[in-house]
């Protein structure tokens, strides 16, 4: 298993935003945590990612316990809502900036880079700031910046939700085809219900901090 989850409790005061979750997800699965605002899906993502420490309970990745360790530490690749990029950095610069940080040569984050824009069909805009860009340009970058590392476990909260229906549904695509030429396992975050049907192996629904149900798009029961 990739990712497993025993007995995970989040306690804010008196109120359990998650309550006693146990989740497995293997290798190469995409799962997505649908669900209404508030029932959960952040905090199980960010007890996930180690954004958050639990109440009680325990995450352990790839065969190790995970509880403990701090986020930069988990092998995770992580894509927001909000982008998140660095505004007076250019493109290139922060596709680059994971590399950097992990001490790669000059040369190598060059050729990186240039692979992961082509796969991202962003090359004519890498000396370009993110700003100048739009709303789904601005996405794949920070899609770019998640995957050039080789993370191989991809955590996404939310990440379409600021784009419009006809760029939502591109982007859909778009992940959908990372996801299968990159082999990597895959945890999505979303409240739509059409998105997760579109894209998932696997849909768990929450509801009140825990796991109401949970199957393939096609196993699933929705209540009316
Ligand atoms: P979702 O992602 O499904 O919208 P969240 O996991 O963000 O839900 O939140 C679950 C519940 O926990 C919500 O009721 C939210 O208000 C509450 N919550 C989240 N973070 C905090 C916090 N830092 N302090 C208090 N309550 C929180
Ligand atoms: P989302 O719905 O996208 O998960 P939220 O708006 O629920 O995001 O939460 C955004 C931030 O506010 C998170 O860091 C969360 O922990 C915090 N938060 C959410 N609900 C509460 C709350 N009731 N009290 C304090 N912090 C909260």
């Amino acid at each position: 298993m990739m990712i497993e989850v025993h007995r995970l409790t989040k306690q804010y005061g008196d109120f359990r935003a998650l309550d006693t979750v146990d989740l497995s997800i293997r290798k190469g699965e995409f799962v997505t945590l649908l669900g209404p605002s508030g029932s959960g899906k952040s905090t199980l993502l960010n007890l996930i990612s180690g954004m958050t420490s639990p109440t009680s309970g325990r995450v352990v990745i790839n065969g190790v316990d995970a509880t403990d360790m701090p986020t930069n530490k988990r092998g995770l690749g992580m894509v927001f809502q909000n982008y998140a990029l660095m505004p007076h950095m250019t493109v290139f610069e922060n596709i680059a900036f994971p590399l950097q940080v992990r001490g790669m040569k000059k040369a190598e984050i060059e050729t990186r880079v240039a692979e992961v824009l082509k796969l991202i069909q962003l090359e004519n805009v890498a000396n370009r700031r993110p700003r100048a860009l739009s709303g789904g340009q601005q996405q794949r970058i920070s899609l770019a910046r998640c995957i050039v590392y080789n993370p191989s476990i991809i955590l996404m909260d939310e990440p379409l939700g600021a784009l419009d229906k006809k760029l939502r549904e591109d982007m859909q695509l778009e992940i959908k085809r990372l996801h299968a030429e990159l082999g990597v396992t895959m945890l999505y975050v979303t409240h739509d219900q059409d998105e997760a049907l579109t894209m998932s192996d696997r849909i768990v629904l929450m509801r009140n901090g825990r796991i109401e149900q949970q199957g393939s798009p096609e196993t699933l029961y929705f209540k009316p």
